[in-house]
């Protein structure tokens, strides 16, 4: 029997972090596909996307006012000469405004092109209006109030990258640009194989020690934010020939994630099947809490076709307890799932805030500790919710994000700062 690897690949933080996006950076996402705009939210762009014109086409009121020449408005207060309105679309046919001479102003909306001799829009709480006559009462720097044209962008430039996640401001700026139809990367297929004799099917009548498969849900889920498709399969016994049967399936798919059968009781037996598919193990445990006993790594895989070559597939084994399995998902199998998914490599982000009450923990472990962030504008404050450890799947749900407390963080007092992971 292969034996499964040595105890010295539990890795920091920090370190089994790196090694991930450093294998996360030899990725390369799959074939593009093309789809209707809306369709395009929540996809990984494929294609560049430049301005088809500048943005904006031309020199835009930001306000409702006046457009007038700055200069008129040396000495004050001066009464300019309204000679007529300018709104926002095209000018009614045959009435394209004349440029602007001294001492004259046109009325303008939001949105409008400022017309040629005009360099600035005073605004209407500063002018009184009588018959066809302004009176302003303050002074405008030339360009006040005016988005001069292509200042947001010029025509040709880049505004959209390949391995772009397109948000709802990503969608828009195409739209702006005219763009219908997006070029996109075709979604990974990441496989879910959970493991353990006690686990059942949500629909299944549950014996008093069964336990629901709930971990194939969250990871259906999580794996879906992160632009991939879920491919779900049966669930595996804790017994080597059918988990290992199960495996091979789950590696015809682009990335293969296990729950449960990684810890180091009898039949915790996913290390040992993967030993016996050659894997190479990055790390077999992290010093961090929830989620130490995590799994990482590689098999060779033989790709088919016509370019059959000796390639690799990429396997986590997470922990089984639901909130290890959501969390070291997204601490570890999200930024390879984004690389598949064509994602350029982005930072874990973390914000601070000040605790609420004391944390004191033992020191020697990198924690994520669910918690709830709360607080108005500048205090914002964070409380770790009470939770019965890593199998609290109702205390996960209560909190909204992590904090996060590094190894040598052992008494941390109310009112310090901690980093905070949004999740
Ligand atoms: P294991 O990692 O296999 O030792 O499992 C740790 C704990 O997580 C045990 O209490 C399991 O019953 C539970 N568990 C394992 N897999 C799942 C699953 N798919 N859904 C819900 N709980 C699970
Ligand atoms: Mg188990």
């Amino acid at each position: 029997m292969a034996r499964p690897p040595s105890p010295s690949l539990v890795l920091s933080f920090p370190d089994a972090r790196r090694l991930v996006e450093q294998h996360a950076s030899l990725l390369s996402p799959g074939a593009n596909e093309t789809v209707a705009l809306l369709n395009a939210a929540g996809r990984i762009l494929a294609e560049p996307v430049a301005a088809d014109r500048d943005i904006p086409p031309f020199p835009r009121s930001t306000r409702d006012g006046y457009a007038v020449r700055a200069a008129d408005l040396a000495q004050l207060p001066v009464t300019l000469t309204v000679i007529g309105e300018i709104k926002a679309g095209p000018p009614p046919a045959g009435k394209v405004p004349s440029p602007l001479s001294r001492g004259e102003a046109f009325s303008i909306m939001t949105g409008a092109p400022v017309p040629s001799g005009a360099d600035a829009v005073v605004m209407i709480e500063y002018t009184s209006l009588e018959g066809n006559c302004a009176t302003v009462t303050k002074s405008v720097r030339p360009g006040e109030n005016i988005v001069a044209q292509g200042a947001e962008a010029k025509r040709g430039s880049l505004l959209l990258n390949p391995g772009t996640h397109l948000n709802e401001a990503g969608i828009a700026l195409a739209a702006s640009v005219g763009k219908a139809e997006l070029q996109v990367f075709v979604r990974p297929r990441i496989a879910v194989l959970t493991t353990g004799d006690e686990i059942v099917e949500v629909a299944r009548e549950v014996g008093p020690t069964q336990i629901r498969n709930s971990n194939k849900y969250s990871l259906a889920v999580q794996i879906q934010h992160a632009g991939a498709e879920p491919v779900l399969l049966p669930i595996a016994p804790d017994e080597p020939r059918r988990l290992r049967q199960l495996m091979e399936e789950g590696f015809e798919s682009d990335l293969l994630l296990m729950t449960g059968g990684v810890s180091m009781g009898r039949y915790d037996l996913v290390e040992q099947v993967l030993a016996e598919l050659h894997a190479e193990f990055f790390f077999t445990g992290a010093t961090i809490q929830p989620g130490r006993p995590i799994v990482a790594g590689r098999v060779p895989y033989r790709s088919g076709g016509a370019g059959v070559g000796l390639a690799h597939r990429y396997f986590f084994g997470l922990p089984g307890n639901p909130v290890s399995t959501m969390v070291t998902f997204e601490l570890f199998a999200r930024p390879m799932i984004e690389a598949l998914a064509g994602m350029s490599p982005r930072p874990l982000a973390f914000l601070h805030a000040r605790l609420k009450s004391e944390i004191r923990v033992k020191p020697g472990l990198t924690r994520f500790l669910p918690a709830i962030l709360y607080g108005q504008f500048e205090n914002a404050q964070v409380e770790l919710v009470p939770w019965q450890g890593s199998g609290d799947i109702a205390a996960r749900f209560r909190s909204n994000c992590l904090v996060v407390i590094p190894p040598d963080g052992e008494h941390i007092a109310a009112g310090g700062w901690v980093a905070v992971m949004l999740r």
